[in-house]
């Protein structure tokens, strides 16, 4: 693996083709420190230098140089990377590798042929599902009517769920929740004195997974004075698909986006998921060629806060109600989401809306900032580092003591609700705002 800055007179050799390719002055930036290391999930996990962002971007030069072409194994190595960005917030050289792995990723999908079942459902769910909230709602719909039914514990209990297509997958499916979170253009006032006005991303998983979240989360701005609205035209924040290196469709996401969250004005744009935030605030780089777009993109993407961060930086009302039990504080720990702590910066926020609740104990986990492994897609697609992380996070929240792990992503939620199952332990998972919520009626209902 090459450590040479690459000769500015040196002819172009690089086996990136295709219109997009990473920019190769993101990857000479990388001085083959090695200050990156100790962060990364994969390497902590492996100890292989191909498993490291140094040994990553040392593959993309490789291919820069015209050393090596685009090959399964090199695939392999990019495809293992979780895009957590533990490696960007540490490197002192500022390589943005959230970016160089994105352009990465796109050239991959341009020029290197998968396999036909990963072609077929990287097909079906980047083109045909995500897109088309309609279509989600339907298949969310037939799902959760599959897991209600009893559908599912027969198709487990007889083994007919490993005959159907996909049906490997079959078990790491969420559970749906009873009540989907609806995007119709609903109002949201409060009863108090109106502080501002925003309007909220419902997303694409966390509506159907986690819909009374969603509820919470209008509840929360409420009771702060915000006013909500929730624009009827909305769809995925496109997330998923631009770290899986599918960017035209992620491009046509985020303009269908953008033109539903500005078609009015408002002081912020809400998200309650980690993933979906760190996305929309930089569709203003997504979209920075498009000349029709870039201007509005941007705007977006300023507007756009997380919902920790921005109750932080509005005010928010101190709960009262309290989550003791016969006076034994609940033992709560926290798990940094990879795109809210990482991605976003915002590791603050949280932990204070989690301090202000009465009767909790907070006690710090090791590694909160390590990948829980979930990684959007990376849980379907690179199952056994996916497991391993999950494990992982598993011993550091039992080793913490906690009773409860609080969270603010989606995708975390369900990979560390399906990891504690697996390893046996009692463990809940929730999200920040539903416990705040929680203790906002608590406080009421005391009077
Ligand atoms: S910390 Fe930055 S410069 Fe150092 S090896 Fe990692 S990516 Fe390269
Ligand atoms: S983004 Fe995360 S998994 Fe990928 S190389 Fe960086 S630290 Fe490792």
């Amino acid at each position: 693996m090459s450590t040479e800055p690459r000769p500015s007179s040196a002819p172009r050799t690089s086996n990136f083709l295709g219109p997009i390719v990473p920019p190769s002055e993101d990857m000479y930036k990388c001085v083959h420190c090695g200050f990156c290391l100790q962060v990364c999930p994969t390497y902590l996990e492996t100890g292989l230098e191909a498993e490291s962002p140094r040994g990553r971007i040392a593959l993309m030069k490789a291919v820069e140089e015209g050393r090596t072409g685009i090959t399964p194994a090199i695939v392999g190595h990019w495809d293992k990377c979780l895009q957590c960005r533990a490696c960007e917030v540490v490197c002192p050289s500022g390589v943005p590798y959230g970016r160089l792995m994105e352009a990465t990723r796109a050239n991959v999908e341009q020029v290197f042929k998968r396999g036909l079942k990963q072609r077929r459902a990287r097909n079906i769910g980047f083109n045909g599902v995500l897109p088309n909230p309609k279509r989600l709602n339907r298949i969310g719909g037939a799902l959760r009517f599959y897991q209600k039914s009893g559908l599912q514990t027969i198709a487990r209990k007889t083994g007919a769920v490993r005959l159907a297509p996909g049906g490997s997958l079959e078990k790491y499916l969420p559970k749906l929740g009873d009540k989907f979170f609806v995007t119709s253009g609903q109002i949201i006032r409060p009863e108090v004195e109106v502080r501002a006005r925003v309007a909220m991303l419902g997303g694409c998983v966390m509506r159907l997974t986690h819909g009374p979240t969603l509820e919470a989360v209008t509840r929360v701005l409420a009771r702060n004075g915000v006013e909500v609205y929730v624009p009827e035209a909305q769809g995925c924040c496109g997330a998923l698909n631009v770290h899986s290196g599918e960017q035209d469709s992620a491009r046509k996401m985020a303009r269908r986006n953008i033109d539903a969250f500005l078609e009015v004005e408002t002081d912020a744009i809400i998200v309650a998921a980690a993933g979906c935030g760190s996305t929309m605030k930089e569709y203003g780089e997504l979209l920075a060629d498009d000349p029709e777009y870039a201007e509005k993109a941007a705007e977006v993407g300023e507007r756009s806060k997380d919902i920790h961060e921005f109750l932080s930086e509005l005010g928010f009302e101190t709960p009262k109600g309290s989550m003791a039990t016969d006076g034994v504080d609940l033992k709560v720990t926290y798990q940094d989401s990879c795109h809210l702590g990482l991605a976003q910066g915002i590791t603050a926020p949280p932990r204070e809306l989690l301090y202000a609740i009465p009767g909790i104990e907070f006690v710090e986990m090791d590694e909160s900032l390590v990948c829980c492994g979930s990684g959007g897609t990376y849980s379907l697609f690179e199952q056994e580092m996916s497991l391993r992380l999950a494990r992982r996070k598993t011993d550091n929240i039992v080793a913490s003591g906690a009773a409860v792990v609080a969270t603010a992503n989606p995708g975390c939620v369900i990979q560390m609700e399906q990891a504690l199952a697996r390893a046996g332990e009692g463990a809940q998972v929730r999200y920040i705002i539903d416990l705040l919520d929680e203790s906002y009626r608590l406080g009421d209902d005391a009077g």
